[in-house]
């Protein structure tokens, strides 16, 4: 039960045994290989596959997760991931599909936040309005140092990342090391740890696609949903929370029991009119204390797969697609069409920095940002 696993734990653990994993080697599904962007830059692609035969494949463009292979309930394994074929795709990718997004995750409005009385600006990226994921050259583009670290029943890739004191209008030198760590019970753990030199905000998470079909032409609405939140935070035109949270209670944002994420939709809501004739909202996470803790639970009725999500952050963003209109072509030439795919951003909560009543995401010298998520994927 990921909820009772000790992450941080794993993570020294992981760190500590580097050196078994250049002595004894990586276990024998684990593999590397070389990808050439176009503009002649080498990267690594690393292929983690556990004894279930569950395997996940993570590019040092982006720390982007490529693909996830998990089976259904015939054993028929398919990769759950929407994303591109080609490596070369994820360089001029718009979507975000599936990479590390920061130093913050989702919005800032106006790209404009204060931190001790210091105003700093950043690219709108979103329609001249927002800030949205950290820069249209954010952390998603940027080429990490990975590392394989891995031995038997630990299959795992560290990636390092320093973003210079300005980057993207960012105050202060951040250091990032994220570690995605799949375990031998279908579990793909994925911790991240900062530090930073001058004060700074960072909010960082996986940028991750789903479609449990593992048919992009099959819509996620039919998809059963469960969330464990009580509240979330409705929003502006402009997709930035209007301030207070909301209850979901009598709302078509109540997914507290699961239900077919299509089944409210047809409701007359100005939310709905904002975000495209879908969800794009950040949930408040029920959580007695901050560890990790169960997020949210997405099955596939029609093929049995599961995903559910734990984490130690206040928030989940859930995007259903709303804004894919068939223009973006993906893996399998597949054409992704509104509710093709999903998102799922385990973070703290959008455009934070401008209001001082959500969790605070300023991260000061001397200090550790870290963040778990873990999915986990089981079949009923
Ligand atoms: C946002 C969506 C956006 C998508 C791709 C999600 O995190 O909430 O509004 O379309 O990312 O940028």
């Amino acid at each position: 039960m990921p909820a009772k696993t000790n992450l941080m734990k794993h993570f020294f653990l992981l760190i500590g045994i580097a050196c078994l994993a250049s002595c004894y080697g990586p276990s024998a599904n684990d593999k590397t290989r070389v990808a050439v962007l176009p503009d002649g830059r080498k990267v690594n692609i690393y292929h983690l596959q556990n004894s279930q035969g569950v395997s996940v494949e993570i590019s040092e463009l982006g720390a982007t997760i490529l693909s996830i292979r998990t089976p259904d309930r015939k054993n028929h394994f398919d990769d759950i991931m929407p994303g591109y074929d080609s490596i070369a795709d994820y360089v001029n990718d718009r979507s975000y599909f599936c990479g590390v997004v920061g130093r913050y995750a989702n919005r800032i409005a106006d790209g404009k936040f204060t931190i001790d009385s210091a105003t700093y600006n950043l690219e709108k990226n979103e329609n001249g309005i927002n800030h949205i994921h950290g820069g249209l050259n954010g952390f998603n583009k940027k080429i990490w140092k990975g590392e394989m670290v891995s031995v038997k029943d630990i299959h795992s890739v560290m990636l390092r990342y320093t973003s210079a004191d300005g980057e993207e209008g960012y105050p202060g030198k951040l250091t990032i090391q994220v570690v995605y760590f799949l375990t031998d019970s279908n579990e793909l753990n994925i911790l991240y740890s900062a530090k930073t030199d001058k004060p700074t905000v960072v909010n960082l998470t996986n940028h991750s696609y789903f479609n449990l079909s593992g048919n992009c032409d099959s819509s996620i609405l039919n998809h059963v949903l469960q969330i464990n939140a009580d509240s979330y935070l409705p929003v502006n035109k402009a997709l930035i929370p209007l301030g207070e949270p909301s209850a979901v209670e009598n709302t078509p944002f109540d997914f507290r029991s699961p239900k077919n994420i299509g089944k409210d939709l047809a409701a007359t809501d100005s939310q709905f009119v904002y975000c495209n004739g879908g969800y794009d909202h950040n949930f408040i996470l029920n959580r007695k204390d901050s560890k990790v803790a169960f997020a949210c639970r997405l099955s596939d009725p029609a093929n049995g797969r599961v995903l559910e999500i734990y984490t130690n952050q206040p928030g989940l963003q859930f995007y259903s697609g709303n804004f894919f209109n068939g223009s973006v072509k993906g893996k399998g030439g597949c054409l992704y069409k509104k509710y093709g795919a999903l998102v799922f951003e385990a973070q703290k909560f959008p455009d934070s920095p401008n209001h001082p009543s959500y969790p605070s995401t300023v991260l000061k010298p001397g200090e550790e940002y870290s963040q778990h998520t873990v999915f986990k994927f089981s079949v009923q």
